[in-house]
């Protein structure tokens, strides 16, 4: 008999294919001296090597803690940190526990915040249900929903992030015809969205709560806010999260990251829900890996313990801040002589977003792409990948995905580097102006 090579892979396989952070990547990788404005990596120089090092040498000068911290954990994490997370949360938010309605039962310590958004997916959507998302948002979030076989639906955003008029509106749009039951959540990014920097003003953020609960008519329709960058603040008022406006705790499920404030390589992150839907996480955890890196988790309490880790915050604030008014200070420099070019000043996070005239696109296949990188060794993120590709409610409406955009990052590159960058991005773009 012959021996058939074919592979029949899932349709979950089939689902994710071409994702443009590995072509991103790997365009890096084939391009030596291309200077990144596209990596979303954090900033090199300042990453916590001290801290980090006097945590490892404080855990292992006790054999007992080492022993625990080499040990397996378990699924939800590790309950010391489970507890400085709840005081790390209360501080943020400066309200209390009993005030916000969470306890340690609330909270569950993930891979990074990715793991926590891709198993919330797994354990609400199932193939066809809709997810709702700003536009522009996180592009790797809509390769998990795409994963899924979800619906991604985008909705108007303006300067103060996603328009509740037109949340109100899709969801009505969705009831009319008769797709409401396939809504399972909002996705919204409340602080410096990656990739715009905007915020969803505080009206919003009691707005949506109610929005969401207007619509919740067959089940509940969860808001999941991603605050993966809210400690990244450099000025204005540091805002309340959506989750503090939720008096049940039933209705927004939020998610935050320690990559972006101490240091991505522990790969720690947790998610705060109400009970049943952690109690579906925990579950479906338990099937992946049945715990995050306990050494990592180690490692990070005892930052958090020693309250090293918020001076480490407020000097990357420093860092960051810096860098941030360098990226705006070149775009000033080499882009202001551009006419219709223009960019927005983000209060914080790590991303400035830029547009460019209609008539240039910036995608990969793009000329500006091809030439920004073989000839002017600069790289960026093009715009149109932070779209989602099943938009709109309706074919006759649906939104165009605009093409003239990108993001920069100002995180990894040193000052040089990004006014250097930016330098080269501006003969990239001079060319097709
Ligand atoms: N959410 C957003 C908006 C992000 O930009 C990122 C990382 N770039 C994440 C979540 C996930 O980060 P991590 O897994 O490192 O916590």
């Amino acid at each position: 008999m012959a021996l058939s090579n074919e592979i029949r892979f899932s349709k979950k396989r089939t689902w994710s294919h071409d994702l443009p952070i590995s072509y991103l990547m790997q365009q890096g990788v084939e391009n030596p001296g291309v200077l990144s404005l596209a990596a979303g990596l954090v900033d090199q120089n300042s990453l916590p090597v001290s801290i980090t090092k006097n945590a490892f040498e404080s855990l292992f000068s006790d054999s007992g803690a080492a022993r625990e911290a080499l040990q397996y954990g378990t699924t939800a994490g590790s309950l010391s940190l489970r507890k400085l997370l709840l005081t790390h949360l209360t501080n943020l938010e400066q309200k209390s526990a009993e005030e916000l309605g969470v306890t340690v039962d609330n909270l569950i310590v993930t891979t990074g915040s990715q793991q926590y958004l891709s198993l919330l997916g797994e354990v609400l959507l199932d193939p066809g249900d809709i997810c709702l998302v700003a536009a522009p948002t996180y592009f790797v979030f809509l390769g998990v929903l795409q994963g899924l076989g979800a619906r991604i639906i985008s909705v108007d955003t303006d300067e103060s992030g996603m328009r509740m008029d037109s949340l109100d509106s899709t969801l009505e749009m969705l009831e009319s015809q008769g797709q409401l039951d396939r809504v399972k959540m909002i996705y919204l990014v409340s602080d410096y969205e990656n990739p715009s920097g905007l915020s969803l003003s505080v009206e919003r953020r009691k707005q949506v709560i109610g929005v969401a609960q207007k619509w919740s008519k067959q089940h509940r329709i969860h808001i999941l806010e991603d605050l993966a960058y809210r400690e990244l603040c450099y000025d204005g008022p540091v805002l309340p999260s959506i989750r503090s406006f939720d008096k049940t705790g039933e209705t927004v499920i939020l998610t935050q990251t320690f990559s972006k404030s101490f240091a991505p390589g522990l790969r720690v992150g947790f998610g705060v829900a109400s009970k049943q839907v952690c109690a579906a996480i925990s579950d479906k955890k338990g099937n992946d890996d049945f715990g995050s890196t306990n050494m990592s988790q180690h490692i990070l309490a005892n930052a958090l313990r020693e309250n090293l880790y918020y001076d480490h915050v407020d000097y990357l604030r420093s860092v960051y801040r810096e860098k941030r008014d360098c990226m705006l200070d070149s775009a000033e420099t080499y882009f202001s002589k551009f006419r219709n070019v223009h960019w927005i000043h983000p209060r914080g996070g790590l991303y400035v977003w830029m547009t460019l005239s209609e008539s240039i696109e910036t995608g990969f296949q793009s000329p500006l792409f091809q030439k920004a990188i073989h000839q002017d060794k600069v790289m960026y993120v093009p715009g149109e990948l932070c779209y989602a590709f099943d938009q709109g409610i309706d074919s006759s409406e649906q939104p165009v995905i605009q093409k003239n955009h990108m993001r920069l990052t100002f995180g990894v590159q040193n000052i040089e580097g990004i006014r250097e960058g930016m330098k080269r991005l501006s003969d990239a773009v001079k060319s097709f102006i």
